[in-house]
């Protein structure tokens, strides 16, 4: 894999004009943001010297509280306090049914595509709440720093797709923050720790927040980080922990369910006490006040761990298939990095240690890691560092495709490419005199697009008519930093292009990225099966559509009434058979054809040859030969 610059040698200002720019770590659970002052990075305290920011935003009559004061509101006002707001990032309204439930606001019943949280600023959607949270964080950064703001760079999960990135930068945008660049969090955390060490090893970097997971595996090599692979679940975290705590808790309580938000969100609030307490102590006390139900237990580590195995042992699975997706060995890997808050939970360090076979690396704390690489980076890409060798590359997590005839898959960038990246195909027409062509870009593994998720469509038009076969169109996919993707399709021939931004209305959520991977391999068999299916299906409509043209321009000519009717004996038997699902008699049947057809083959090839010597142009006939370089 190439590496990638990203830091533009000569754009460097003199040494004392230090730009200001900061690195933020927009969380599910918790914000931060950080800066490199004097070279020496640190995360900005706000005025009560707090470091983290919860990302929670609580809409008053007339204020808008975002932090640990929108936190206290959680209890009491439940219905207009959005708490993991990112989770709906660059999501659609059907992404939300499950997740829906473990929150205590509500959701407009609007026709839109995009959710809109119900408050009394109004129908808000996730963009316009995770505006709030980046001001706030701006505001800090402007108090502390008490100078202009050149740009920042801001983390997202290593999963988040197009929509959710470009949700990120929106919401950047109505900030008034001018981002830089979006980074990857595991990736920004490897750069927090890769200038510590700056030897060469493999790492893989296990991120465990509140509410997503993700899991890298980083080649470093002098200073420069090679991101071999990534997976993760952007719906798993602490909020998951908190929730099956809170199952057990209503459970020991003898309660059905955890009744109206006040009460959801009290207990929610009491199982995550106890889970943080258990991070330093053997048991902790836990209870129950509502109504008539009081209800006192203890809660200890080793029922903390029953609780959340399974939770830990999803984290595992993902590492696993990283682990493929990279070709590494577990006992190849040299250190594993330890980030986000859950990771402080024994049961989690414990079941990493056990399944890498060494002890992980803890010693940044897991909660400013992310801030601190961010700010690093950001450092570098305003223009601090000239001599900056730092490189980093992020992957994209599915692959990435279009579709071709007969309703299959080719795949033009696959899963885990280093970003950013470009990728050409060259594609040709399939019928005589065909000017336009359907791009239909697809992203996932499997071989058919019914299989596939649809991302855009969109056409090139004005083609100039010519033979099937003649026309070279060359599509090219292009996935920039940010891992936004532009798809483009031109005609060389003629010089026409169209070209489309991908910018779906919502996006893909983690569970189901795992889905189409685990179909994939599930399915490879199946795929592999249908698809050469299908491509033979493909032959069988080429060769009738070569056929039948030929026929149109000198059938009557060179073949006899009873050759004639010969072939047409055949080709009906084509037609007939090409809708079987059995490849091989398709195939056979297309060899008998064209046997049928070879004295008819030789003569329109004199007969070309003649006429081209004639001055007309071997074009007009060439059709059924011309295909063979057809690559649909
Ligand atoms: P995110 O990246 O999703 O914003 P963080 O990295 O800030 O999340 O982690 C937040 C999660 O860490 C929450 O679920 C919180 O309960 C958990 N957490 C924080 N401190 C501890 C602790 N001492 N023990 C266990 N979990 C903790
Ligand atoms: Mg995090």
């Amino acid at each position: 894999m190439a590496l990638i610059q990203i830091a533009e040698p000569g754009e460097s200002t003199t040494a004392h004009q230090h730009k200001l720019a900061v690195g933020i770590d927009l969380g599910t659970t918790n914000s931060l943001v950080a800066t490199v002052r004097s070279g020496e990075v640190s995360t900005l305290p706000d005025s009560s010297g707090q470091h983290l920011l919860p990302s929670v935003v609580h809409y008053a009559e007339n204020a808008i509280h975002v932090g640990s004061e929108a936190q206290s509101y959680s209890v009491t006002d439940p219905l207009n306090t959005v708490v993991s707001v990112k989770r709906f990032m660059g999501r659609g309204i059907e992404d939300l049914a499950v997740e829906e439930t473990h929150y205590s606001y509500e959701f407009s019943e609007t026709n839109s595509v995009i959710p809109r949280i119900k408050t009394r600023a109004g129908d808000l959607s996730a963009v316009e709440i995770s505006a709030e949270i980046l001001k706030a964080l701006k505001t800090r950064a402007l108090e502390t720093l008490g100078d202009e703001i050149n740009g920042a760079v801001i983390t997202v999960p290593a999963y988040f797709d197009d929509a959710q990135r470009q949700a990120t930068k929106d919401a950047a945008k109505l900030a008034d923050i001018k981002v830089l660049r979006l980074l990857n969090e595991p990736t920004a955390a490897a750069v927090a720790y890769g200038l510590d060490s700056g030897n060469q090893g493999v790492i893989a970097v296990f991120d465990l927040g509140g509410g997503t997971f993700d899991i890298s595996i980083l080649r470093l090599n002098n200073g420069v980080f090679e991101v071999l692979a990534t997976g993760g679940d952007s719906s798993l975290g602490g909020d998951d922990f908190d929730y099956v705590i809170a199952q057990w808790m209503i459970e020991q309580a003898g309660m059905d369910d955890m009744g109206d938000p006040a009460s959801k969100r009290l207990i929610m609030q009491q199982a995550r006490a106890a889970k943080e307490a258990l991070a330093g102590a053997e048991s902790t006390g836990v209870s129950l006040d509502l109504g008539d139900i009081h209800w006192q237990g203890t809660l200890d580590r080793e029922i903390l761990k029953a609780l959340i195995m399974p939770l830990i042992k999803k984290t595992l699975m993902s590492c696993r298939r990283a682990l493929r997706d990279a070709d590494i060995e577990k006992n190849n890997i040299d250190e594993v990095v330890m980030v986000g808050g859950s990771t402080r939970t024994l049961a989690v360090r414990e079941m990493v240690a056990e399944f890498f076979e060494c002890e992980p690396l803890t010693s940044i704390d897991p909660d400013k890691v992310v801030a601190t690489g961010a700010a690093l980076q950001a450092d570098v890409l305003v223009g601090n560092k000239p001599d900056d060798e730092m490189l980093l590359l992020d992957v994209i997590p599915l692959s990435l495709g279009i579709e071709t005839m007969g309703g299959l898959v080719e795949k033009i960038i696959h899963r885990n490419t280093g970003i950013p990246v470009a990728k050409a195909q060259d594609f040709t027409t399939y019928k005589d005199g065909q000017t336009a062509m359907a791009v239909h870009v697809l992203q996932g593994e499997r071989e058919l697009v019914a299989d596939s998720r649809s991302l855009a469509r969109f056409e090139l038009r004005g083609i100039p008519p010519q033979v099937a076969g003649a026309a070279r169109i060359r599509v090219t996919f292009q996935v920039d930093a940010d891992g936004l993707l532009i798809v483009s399709a031109r005609e060389e021939n003629s010089g026409v292009e169209a070209s489309i931004d991908v910018k779906p209305s919502y996006g893909l959520s983690d569970s189901e990225v795992e889905t189409m991977l685990r179909e994939s391999m599930e399915h490879a068999e199946d795929d592999m099966h249908s698809r050469s299916l299908r491509e033979q299906q493909v032959e069988a409509d080429r060769v009738l559509e070569a056929l039948d043209s030929a026929l149109a321009v000198d059938g009557e000519q060179l073949l006899s009434d009873q050759e004639r009717s010969e072939i047409m004996d055949v080709r009906q038997i084509l037609v007939e058979v090409k809708s079987d699902t059995d490849k091989e008699k398709i195939k056979q049947t297309i060899e008998r054809l064209e046997k049928a057809c070879e004295n008819y083959v030789a003569r329109r090839m004199n007969s070309n040859i003649k006429s081209a010597m004639q001055g007309h142009s071997i074009e007009e006939y060439a059709s059924d030969e011309r295909s063979e370089a057809e690559e649909s």
